[in-house]
């Protein structure tokens, strides 16, 4: 039996397989037994003949190749988690809803079969809130995920299982998307790297749409470097999705090897990320952070956000409209279940009744919010409204940048919550995205690495923004804060 929590990076795993130590089957075989073993809730579905059948070609192309042939194949037979709200060929994609419980999805989301193709191990999918609508992984259908180490608390969410299943060794690496902090805040809770990469730089296609002009796909890794890896083998422009920018594929895994010269870097504080509110633990970690950025010879230049308070309430007008509109395919007749009670329907209107009550409260709340800001009437108060806002909100972004190379802060402003501490109060719980958000609402690429634990060893996330595009400067930055920064 392989220590499953001895491998920190892909270079252990691969050196692993080069020495014998262990076989690509084997490690596949390990993790399946460890993720169905798990009290977590981290998984949805197994792919175990999928994965097996994988790592049985990582097998025969290191022993074709006389070693991993790392150059084609960078992820040859790394395990990994899949979010399940991406789509793999004949496999389940529940998105956690009743809506989609019995719905196996006949493509694979590009992003998928491009770490596929770079030799990767499919393990399952993984646990979510509903059409990843939440913070806290507590709005799945299926259950929720428990905190890998504190089991009374959540993982964060959206992509709780993603985050959980790295942390407790259930895959090696996973995939998550980010609508408004769903990669970055469950990093951030359970102590493990979370990307969101720029708007159009990863495909969405194959992801199932929650808000279309916020979702981006992206990695969760135990280090930086592997997490960077996997983002670099998923960019790149695909002809299937018509918001994926046309750019040349990333290297930031490069961008990492190389000395930053911090006597050039920039680093804004943002005052607004600073008014109190904030944990004293967590208030605590990202000041040491900050004083380790200037220590290196990094700048810290105080900026201002000004309209980071409308962030929020932006969002939720933005993300509930484009969310009502993508989410009205499901109605049992296009797309999603038809329960058997919609059989017995008077009509046409009791018809969408029964099937549309297929979704959980959460999803419905956002439904019938995001059909209320686009309805005739309301719809310049509030959704336009919002848009212009919207545009507020990046200005400041573009006026910062000019100034400051990185904006740095907290992802969250406290450490994991117990289970069930919000879920009676909805407005709690979106406020906690109020430091994630305004990445989402300028497409910027963003990321939490972890800086440190509070009193009850709970992790906390830094927050690192860079300009769009400007993944290798954020990347770099973050890597050499994650090998030179002792909490
Ligand atoms: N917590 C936010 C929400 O509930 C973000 C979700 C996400 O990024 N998918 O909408």
């Amino acid at each position: 039996m392989a220590n499953l929590s001895s491998f920190r990076t892909i270079r252990d795993i691969h050196s692993a397989f080069e020495s014998k130590k262990l076989s690509p089957v084997e490690l596949t075989q390990e993790y399946l037994a460890a993720a169905k073993k798990s009290q977590t809730g981290a998984y949805l579905t197994f792919c175990d003949d999928l994965a097996l059948k994988q790592a049985r070609t990582a097998e025969d192309l290191i022993l074709k190749h006389g070693g991993v042939p790392r150059d084609e194949f960078p992820l040859c037979g790394i395990p990994l988690g899949i979010k399940d709200n991406l789509t793999m060929d004949g496999v389940k994609t529940t998105c956690a809803s009743k809506m989609l419980e019995t719905y196996v999805a006949p493509y694979t989301a590009t992003c998928v079969s491009r770490l596929e193709k770079a030799g990767a191990v499919t393990l399952g999918k993984l646990n979510l809130d509903e059409f990843a609508m939440g913070g806290s992984n507590e709005n799945s259908a299926f259950g929720p995920v428990r905190h890998p180490t504190h089991p009374d608390r959540v993982p964060g969410g959206s992509s709780g299982g993603s985050a959980a299943a790295v942390k407790a060794d259930l895959c090696f690496a996973s995939l998550g998307s980010d609508t408004g902090g769903s990669i970055r805040l469950p990093a951030s809770y359970c102590g493990v790297v979370g990307i969101k990469p720029t708007y159009g730089r990863v495909s969405r296609f194959g992801l199932v749409a929650f808000a279309s002009s916020l979702d981006q796909v992206g990695p969760f890794a135990r280090s930086v470097e592997d997490a960077a890896l996997l983002m670099d083998v998923m960019s790149g422009y695909d002809p299937l999705d018509s918001t994926s920018i046309h750019q040349e594929k990333l290297n930031t895994v490069a961008a990492t090897r190389l000395p930053t010269d911090w006597s050039k870097v920039r680093i804004g504080v943002p005052q607004e990320y600073f008014v109190g509110g904030l944990a004293p633990a967590v208030d605590r970690s990202i000041q040491s952070s900050l004083k380790w950025f200037e220590k290196q010879g990094a700048k810290l230049v105080p900026i201002s956000l000004p309209h980071t308070q409308y962030a929020v309430a932006v969002y939720y007008i933005v993300a509930v409209s484009e969310a009502s509109s993508n989410l009205a395919r499901f109605d049992g007749i296009r797309f999603g279940q038809r329960p058997a009670a919609s059989d017995q329907a008077k009509d046409l209107n009791d018809f969408y009744m029964k099937s549309r009550s297929l979704f959980g409260s959460e999803v419905k709340r956002r439904i019938i919010l995001g059909t209320f800001a686009l309805s005739s009437g309301y719809s310049e108060a509030y959704f336009k409204r919002a848009c212009q806002v919207r545009r507020k909100i990046v200005d400041d972004f573009t006026q910062a940048f000019e100034k400051v190379d990185l904006i740095v802060g907290p992802v969250s402003p406290t450490t994991a919550f117990k289970l069930g501490e919000k879920n009676s109060d909805p407005l709690k719980m979106y406020l906690n995205d109020i430091f994630t958000i305004p990445a989402n609402l300028a497409g910027l690429p963003a990321l939490s690495v972890p800086c440190g634990t509070d009193e009850e060893g709970l992790p906390i996330g830094l927050h690192l923004m860079a300009a769009p595009f400007q993944e290798n400067r954020l990347i770099s930055a973050a890597h050499a804060f994650q090998n030179g920064f002792e909490s």
